[in-house]
């Protein structure tokens, strides 16, 4: 909900949120008495205002807004530029959470936002929460339900620890958070239960926070607590407005921590891949590759290495662009023939491909079908061909990956010294096989 009394000023901070949060529904009020009318036909998320409206102070639209028995938790933005002295004596009384000054611009409004929303989602999440007293749990399980979480309830700790296991082992989903009280009806206290999550399972604060609910203010279990691995602790009788500070910065902590996962594993995928083409670049190949040709299931393993024929006229005849959509094709053609092989993009219009675990019929076959394709493929409508140089594990017993690349290598080499457009199988006796006009030998 957006209140101001100007018109403009509505509009600019509406399209602003708009912008920031996509799926938001906002709604726009010129003034207080219009305000409440709408705070009582419906529920908010989020409530910024002006402080000098049409009808009444912005201050006074506060109080009342935390008056309300859907909104007193609502977060008020207020938007000012000129009241910073009032807003400091009497804003916090009055329930504003926080405030944007107006002099900065709109853009930094957007930001400002932006950031907000981040810090404030925190409190979705699905939560595990152990309490023996069951009308401790009905009145507590209340607070949750009205701050929109989701909550899986258990009286004793073994009972959780068979919901963490659940999880653990992915038959359900997981849990963002543990909240537990210390003294319990089982044989397991909150203390144990943390230790098993952190000592068995090995769940850090981060990615799984453990609030623990202390029956006392006895600092000797408050230190025990927080030795056994608890992030924090709150006491009883709960007061909801601190129970939902600390779940809210824990539940953040656990977030921020999954949006660290995700990042890193983005970082991980773009420093392993070649951007151009879509597969493997030479650092994987170098990390990873030696471990593939070493592994017993592997055996035996196929290197092969993909040259296309006359790339530089490809290159010089339609131009460069062109040449890299003919190299972004064959990286999708190979990644499409080959999908249980590491496809790694090796040179300039080289690739190499470390194919495990198949015979030799299988190997050529599945290169020459490549072939094939690669002449029926036209990309862009250029006609390319390719010549590829294979080797095989089993013919080259405690090879190491750089040997048996090269052996593949001189093959390729062999290929296009015999013509180009076919495959050359390096054997360490001068073996041949196969059809002589699509198959040299080394
Ligand atoms: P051959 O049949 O002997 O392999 O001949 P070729 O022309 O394919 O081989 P050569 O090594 O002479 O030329 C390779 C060309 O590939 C030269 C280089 O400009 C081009 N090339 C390398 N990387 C890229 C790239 O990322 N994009 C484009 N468009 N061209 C590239
Ligand atoms: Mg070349
Ligand atoms: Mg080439
Ligand atoms: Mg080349």
């Amino acid at each position: 909900m957006v209140v101001d009394g100007s018109a403009v000023s509505r509009e600019i901070a509406a399209r602003m949120l708009r912008e920031t949060m996509e799926d938001a529904e906002i709604v726009t009020c010129g003034s207080v008495a219009e305000a409440l009318g709408s705070l009582s036909e419906k529920r908010f998320d989020l409530i910024t205002t002006g402080l000098m409206l049409p009808d009444q102070d912005g201050l006074e639209l506060c109080r009342q807004i935390r008056q309300s028995e859907t909104h007193h938790y609502t977060p008020i933005i207020v938007i000012s530029g000129d009241d910073d002295e009032r807003l400091l004596k009497e804003g916090f009384e009055a329930g504003v959470t926080e405030y944007f000054d107006k002099s900065q611009g709109y853009h930094a409004f957007g930001l400002f936002i932006k950031n907000f929303s981040q810090r404030n989602t925190g409190l979705v999440g699905r939560v595990l929460y152990v309490e023996d007293s069951r009308t401790a749990a009905t009145v507590t399980g209340r607070i949750f339900e009205r701050h929109g979480m989701q909550v899986v309830h258990t009286t004793t700790a073994e009972e959780a620890i068979e919901h963490i296991k659940a999880a653990h082992e992915g038959r359900v989903q997981g849990f963002d958070m543990v909240i537990t009280d210390f003294f319990l009806e089982g044989k397991m206290t909150g203390g144990d239960l943390l230790h098993c999550l952190r000592a068995h399972y090995h769940y850090s604060q981060q990615e799984m926070p453990v609030l623990v609910i202390t029956g006392n203010d006895d600092s000797r279990t408050q230190v025990e607590v927080f030795h056994a691995g608890a992030n924090d602790f709150v006491s009883k009788p709960l007061v909801e407005e601190v129970l939902m500070a600390r779940v809210r910065s824990l539940l953040l902590i656990k977030h921020q921590y999954v949006a660290l996962q995700r990042q890193n594993q983005t970082m991980e995928q773009v420093a392993n891949t070649d951007a151009l083409t879509g597969v493997y670049n030479r650092r994987y190949l170098g990390e990873h590759g030696e471990q593939m040709l070493k592994s017993a299931e592997s055996q035996p393993l196929w290197a092969m290495i993909i040259d296309i024929d006359h790339f530089k006229q490809i290159n010089d005849h339609n131009g460069h662009l062109v040449g890299d959509h003919v190299l972004a094709a064959m990286g999708k053609l190979l990644q499409e023939n080959f999908p249980d092989a590491m496809v790694v993009r090796f040179g300039g219009e080289e690739f190499a491909l470390l194919l495990p675990g198949v015979e030799e019929e299988e190997a050529s076959a599945r290169a020459e079908k490549f072939r094939q394709a690669v002449e029926q493929l036209h990309p862009d409508g250029v006609a390319v061909a390719v010549s590829i140089g294979l080797a095989s594990s089993a013919d080259y017993p405690m090879i190491d990956l750089n040997n048996l690349i090269k052996v593949a290598d001189k093959a390729l080499y062999a290929a296009k010294g015999a013509g180009r457009n076919r495959l050359c199988i390096s054997r360490p006796h001068r073996v041949q096989k196969g059809d002589p006009a699509q198959h040299a030998s080394l």
